[in-house]
C-alpha cells in the first residue's frame, strides 16, 4: 500500500495482533489444550484486535500526533498565525505527508526571507559606503582649504577669499547630500505630506524650461516642447515636487546632453493619467545601467557625473517622488542616440 494514514496503519497493527493470537490460540487448541471453548478463540482474538485498535491509536496520538503538533506550532508561529487556528491535524489523512509538504514550503520560505535579509544587508553595507565616500572628498578637502589658510593662508591676498569660497562650496555639497538623504528617507518611511492640488503641468515646464535656459545656452542645448503639446494639460499632484522632478530631469539632459543638442518635453493625456516625457539626444545610457540607474548613488560615470556636481541622489528622489503620487517613472534610452524619462499623473 502506497502513502498509508495513520488510522490505516492502526488498524493493520491490530489486525496482525488479533490474527497473530487467533493463529496462537489454534495451535493451543490442537496441541495443548483441546477442550478450549470455540467461541473464546474467536471472541480473544476480536477483543484484542478492540483493544489493540484504541491502544495504538492514543499512542500514536501521544508520541506522533503531539510532536506534529509542535513543528506546526514552531513553523507557524513564526509563519502565519492564523494558519495554525485553522490547520487541524486529521489521523485519518496523510498526516505525515501533509507535514512533509508543509515543512517543504516553510523551508523554501525562510530561505527567501534569507535571501531577502542578506541583500538588504549587503544594500546597507554598500549605502553606508556610498555615503562614507560621498562625504569624504568635501570633507577632506575643507580640512586642506582650513589648514592652508591656519598655517598662513589667511594673510595671503591671493588665496584667502578663494579658500574660504571652496570650502564654503564643500560645506553646501555635504548640505545637498545630507537634504537629499534626508529628503529620500521622509518619502521612504512616508512622513513627507503632499499637498495634492490642481494646477497646469504645462505652465509648470514652461517657466523650468525658462529658467534653465541660461544653463541650457552654456551647452547651447535648445529646451522646447514637442510639436502638439504646447496646451494646457491640468493634473493632481503636490506642485513644488513635481517642480523637483522636472527640474532633476531637465537638469540631467542637459548634464548629460551634448553641445548643440536638444531637450523636448512631451506631454500627453493617457485617458485617467497625463503622461510627461523628457528626451534628450545626449550621451545616452548602455542597456545594463538601466535597471540601476534610480538606485541612490549610482551613476553610470562617476567622473562625470561628479564634474557636474551630481551625488548621484536626483533620480531617486524622482522615482520617490512619483511613486509616493502612486504613480509610474520609466526610461528608454541608446547610448549615443539619447535617453528618455517618462512619468504619469493623475489628471485633474
Ligand atoms: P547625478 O547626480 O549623478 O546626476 P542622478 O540620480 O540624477 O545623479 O542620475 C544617475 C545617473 O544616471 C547619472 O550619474 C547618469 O550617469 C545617468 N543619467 C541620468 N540622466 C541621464 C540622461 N538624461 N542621459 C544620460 N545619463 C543620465
Amino acid at each position: 500500500m502506497k502513502n498509508p494514514t495513520p488510522t490505516i496503519i492502526v488498524r493493520f497493527s491490530a489486525m496482525l495482533v488479533a490474527v497473530i493470537i487467533l493463529i496462537a490460540l489454534i495451535v493451543l487448541k490442537i496441541f495443548i489444550f483441546q477442550n478450549l471453548d470455540w467461541r473464546l478463540i474467536i471472541l480473544i482474538p476480536f477483543l484484542v484486535f478492540a483493544a489493540g485498535y484504541f491502544i495504538f491509536y492514543y499512542a500514536i496520538e501521544i508520541f506522533i500526533y503531539r510532536k506534529i503538533k509542535l513543528i506546526y506550532k514552531l513553523i507557524y508561529d513564526t509563519k502565519s498565525p492564523q494558519k495554525s487556528k485553522t490547520k487541524k491535524t486529521e489521523l485519518k489523512n496523510n498526516i505525515i505527508d501533509d507535514v512533509e509538504s508543509e515543512v517543504l514550503e516553510w523551508t523554501k520560505d525562510k530561505k527567501k526571507e534569507i535571501k531577502k535579509l542578506k541583500k538588504l544587508g549587503s544594500y546597507r553595507k554598500e549605502f553606508l559606503g556610498n555615503v562614507f565616500h560621498e562625504l569624504k572628498t568635501p570633507v577632506f578637502n575643507i580640512q586642506g582649504y582650513l589648514e592652508t589658510l591656519i598655517d598662513g593662508g589667511i594673510n595671503d591676498e591671493n588665496i584667502n577669499m578663494k579658500f574660504l569660497q571652496k570650502a564654503d562650496k564643500n560645506v553646501n555639497r555635504i548640505i545637498k547630500i545630507v537634504d537629499d538623504l534626508q529628503m529620500i528617507s521622509n518619502l521612504e518611511d512616508g512622513s513627507f505630506p503632499l499637498t495634492k492640488e490642481k494646477f497646469d503641468i504645462y505652465m509648470l515646464a514652461a517657466e523650468l524650461l525658462e529658467s534653465l535656459e541660461i544653463r541650457s545656452k552654456s551647452k547651447n542645448i535648445s529646451l522646447k516642447f514637442k510639436e502638439g503639446c504646447e496646451k494646457s494639460f491640468f493634473v493632481m499632484a503636490d506642485r513644488e515636487m513635481i517642480h523637483q522632478v522636472l527640474n532633476n530631469l531637465i537638469t540631467n539632459s542637459i548634464k548629460y546632453g551634448n553641445e548643440d543638442g536638444n531637450t523636448q518635453l512631451g506631454l500627453y493625456d493617457m485617458n485617467e493619467n497625463i503622461l510627461i516625457e523628457v528626451s534628450d539626444n545626449g550621451i545616452g545610457i548602455a542597456h545594463n545601467h538601466l535597471p540601476r540607474i534610480f538606485e541612490r548613488f549610482y551613476r553610470v560615470d562617476k567622473g562625470r557625473s561628479r564634474e557636474q556636481g551630481g551625488s548621484g541622489l536626483g533620480l531617486s528622489i524622482v522615482k520617490h517622488i512619483i511613486e509616493a503620487h502612486h504613480q509610474t517613472i520609466n526610461v528608454r534610452s541608446t547610448p549615443g542616440v539619447g535617453s528618455t524619462f517618462g512619468f504619469t499623473l493623475k489628471k485633474a
